[in-house]
């Protein structure tokens, strides 16, 4: 019998406790990005809903960039790179938001996104949301159309689908 993709995720996913600080339980990915079968898998599974609804990728620095670029090779259409604060060289938008402690802020390049492009936006974990919640901002402000967003991993009890509501997320996993 094969393997489901969240049996998969489940048995490659490293779970950190106290990282980076006390109380937070950390989902690490990298041994699932590492398994050449499990990143076939969770990269063609992550775009499979929204099959020939977008015309790019969006990929949230860092982690996010993995998934975005495997998805937009295997899929044919190009990347859109959203960055921390500070790294796009060129004429930015930003949006700002709260993490659990202090702010971030997100940038994506004013002429990467021509209007009217249809974007699906991926990040590994889905927690609060806060981060994809500005991205989804951020691609809008920049003239896009989010038709949806993709995770790895969901951790329903932070609440962040709440947060993105009115979106499709697609979350291969949750726990
Ligand atoms: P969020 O709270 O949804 O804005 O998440 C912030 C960022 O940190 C996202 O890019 C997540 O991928 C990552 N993240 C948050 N919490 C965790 C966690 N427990 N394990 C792994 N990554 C996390």
């Amino acid at each position: 019998e094969t393997e489901s993709i969240s049996q998969l995720i489940d048995r490659l996913a490293a779970v950190v406790p106290d990282y980076p600080e006390p109380g937070i339980s950390f989902k690490d990915l990298t041994p699932v990005f590492a398994d050449a079968q499990g990143f076939k898998r969770i990269v063609d599974a992550i775009v499979d809903p929204f099959r020939g609804t977008f015309d790019v990728i969006a990929g949230l620095e860092a982690r996010g960039f993995i998934l975005a670029s495997a998805a937009a090779y295997a899929t044919g259409t190009g990347m859109l790179t959203i960055r921390k604060k500070g790294k796009l060289p060129r004429e930015t938008f930003a949006e700002s938001y709260q993490l659990e402690y202090g702010e971030a802020t997100l940038e994506v390049h004013c002429d990467d996104v021509p209007t009217g492009t249809r974007v699906l936006i991926l990040d590994d974990v889905l927690a609060t949301g806060g981060t994809l919640g500005a991205s989804t901002k951020l691609v809008e402000r920049a003239g896009g159309i989010v038709v949806g967003i993709g995770v790895v991993l969901e951790l329903e009890d932070l609440g962040g689908r709440g947060r993105l509501s009115g979106r499709h997320v697609h979350s291969l996993s949750a726990v």
